[in-house]
């Protein structure tokens, strides 16, 4: 069995049996990049103690199992178009300090959900405070309309090449929710990709060993975005089994997929300190 790390897992909205069945299924490490609750945030307050939960209180919880739990901080792309509220949270965010506290991997996830103006601005506003640290990025792919989220990322990073902004470090960003359409311009842009691996509406697992099939193994992790929807915070496990039967893989490239590519990406944050 390959070693297991889900790096993209909502453990706000999972409960503790997802927790033992994760860490009897062999998952070490987990990143829970922020998103929202379910139903629309009124007050930045709500936004600062979901932060909060999941800087103090989930990594516990996760402990109790064996599992290291690490967060991305954001204002998540759901949620962006939002005004004030978006604004008044990213200012809360950056000013309360919460990008510096232990565990905060990254800022994420970030990105478009209906793709618009408002929130292309609470985007590029957060690319440019992950950039100003040097911290990596986490960046949502829209559920709809998913090429155009990946182009329109595209412009944002060549618009930055072109001028005297500032300049975002493609190695260190990770684009999450990838299908057949955008993973190879994700991969070509130099940004490591993630497979979401979900039940209903994302990619099964056949889907995504076809995706790895085609792209190969470098760069690319598997994810089970496990959040309120039906998911399965059990999906990298069974990617890794259906890898296997497929016959098609090496153990290694099992384990780049499943464990070692997120490793490698998250050990560029030196609040990543869990060691394989
Ligand atoms: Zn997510």
């Amino acid at each position: 069995m390959p070693r297991l790390f889900d790096p993209h897992i909502h453990m706000y909205s999972r409960t503790t049996n997802d927790y033992e069945a994760m860490s009897k299924a062999g998952i070490e490490v987990i990143v829970q990049p922020s998103f929202w609750l379910g139903s629309p945030r009124r007050f930045v307050g709500t936004f600062e103690d979901y932060w909060e939960n999941m800087i103090s209180f989930e990594p516990e919880r996760a402990k109790e199992f064996g599992i290291e739990h690490y967060s991305c901080i954001s204002v998540n792309p759901k949620e962006a178009a939002e005004r004030p509220l978006a604004l008044d949270a990213v200012e809360a965010m950056v000013k309360n300090g919460y990008l510096e506290r232990d565990g905060v991997v990254a800022v994420g996830e970030i990105g478009y959900d209906q793709i618009n103006d408002l929130e292309e601005e609470i985007f590029i506003k957060q690319m440019d405070i992950a950039s100003e640290r040097h911290m990596l990025m986490t960046i949502h792919l829209p559920h709809k309309n998913k090429l155009k989220g990946i182009q329109n990322t595209e412009r944002i990073m060549n618009d930055n090449l072109d001028s005297n902004k500032i300049k975002y470090d493609s190695k260190k960003m990770l684009i999450d929710h990838n299908v057949e359409e955008t993973i190879g311009k994700t991969l070509e842009m130099g940004m490591w990709a993630g497979l979401s691996v979900y039940p209903v509406t994302k990619l099964s697992p056949d889907r995504a060993i076809k995706i790895l099939n085609k792209y190969g193994t470098e760069h690319v992790m598997i994810h089970s975005a496990a959040d309120w929807g039906r998911s399965d915070p059990l999906s990298v496990p069974i990617v890794a089994q259906e890898m296997k039967k497929s016959g098609g893989f090496s153990e290694n490239e099992i384990e780049k997929v499943t464990f070692s590519n997120a490793v490698e990406f998250f050990r560029q944050s030196p609040k990543f300190t869990w060691r394989p």
